[in-house]
């Protein structure tokens, strides 16, 4: 049995941090469509090129992020109960993205209170994004290769520990709804998480998985993606059509810029990626988000 697939969308949020982003109207198997789409390796728009005609499905073939269906092995919740066999308190193996990418900018939110939650998350100590040292080393590669193209990357989340995926579920559970105009406006908190089954689980807590956007110099902003982190819906699927020319050509750059450096794309969210040869993939972390985490030099 594998009861964290995402056969209902929103919960992919719990289940991985991968928010699957469907209508309230989506049936799971629209959702599980969805998630089958064929996987490719090669990315099918360069990053550079300006489209002329409006952007079509066909033109982008969106891979399935492993962590959509997390492996029989990995702790899952059951009827609110979760297994830690695979925890880990052990950060050596973990660096600050600021340390690697020294111009990298950083909009931590699940240290701020501009998320979903409405609240600061629990576990994020400091507004500083973690990383394996892989993943990290792969993320360097991804910045060196757009700056040249006049990009900065800007980090939403990184590594997430284990106390702040426990927090989304309890924020599930509660009645708060004071960001749904700004993260969920199409959907009623109730259908996010009426699955039955709930998760306390995240590919981003094995630290190898990062939410992010572009910065562009020469504007001195945020690249226009035609939607934002965290929304609960269609449009953040990378493949959404109903955006502009520029928006999707932006949502390209940056998949294919993390594609050619290691990173897998998430198919409902486009500022999600997990390096793809992850160091750690049966290990689930609890340490906080603070340097304090990391050992000493
Ligand atoms: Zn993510």
């Amino acid at each position: 049995m594998k009861p964290l697939l995402c056969t209902l969308a929103a919960v992919c949020l719990l289940l991985t941090g991968c928010a699957a982003q469907q209508p309230s109207s989506a049936t799971p198997s629209e959702a599980a469509s969805a998630a089958t789409l064929a996987p490719t390796t090669t990315p099918t728009v360069a990053p550079t090129t300006t489209p002329t005609t409006a952007p079509t499905t066909a033109a982008i073939k969106t891979e399935v992020s492993a962590e959509t269906e997390p492996p029989a092995s990995k702790p899952f919740v059951l009827d609110g109960r979760r297994s830690d066999a695979g925890d880990s308190t052990d950060a050596t193996g973990f660096v600050s993205l600021s340390d690697v990418i020294p111009d990298v900018l950083l909009d931590i939110r699940y240290y701020s209170t501009y998320n979903f939650t409405g609240e600061r998350v629990r576990g994020y100590e400091e507004p500083v994004a973690l990383l394996s040292k892989e993943a990290a080393a792969a993320l360097r590669d991804v910045a060196d290769d757009l700056r040249e193209q006049g990009y900065r990357l800007k980090i939403y989340d990184a590594y997430r520990p284990q106390s702040a995926v426990d927090h989304f579920a309890e924020w599930a559970a509660n009645d708060d709804t004071s960001m749904k105009p700004y993260f969920y406006p199409e959907l009623d908190k109730s259908v996010l998480f009426d699955s039955g089954y709930i998760a306390y689980y995240s590919g981003h807590s094995r630290g190898s998985t990062v939410d992010l956007t572009l910065f562009e110099m020469a504007n001195g902003a945020d690249a226009d993606m035609g939607g934002t982190f965290d929304y609960f819906g269609v449009l953040s699927h990378p493949d959404y059509t109903d955006v502009t020319a520029r928006q999707y050509e932006n949502r390209m750059t940056l998949r294919n810029a993390m594609l050619r450096h290691g990173f897998s794309p998430c198919a409902t969210e486009w500022w999600h990626f997990s390096l793809s040869d992850e160091p750690y993939p049966d290990t689930y972390f609890t340490f906080p988000v603070s340097l304090r985490s990391l050992p000493d030099e």
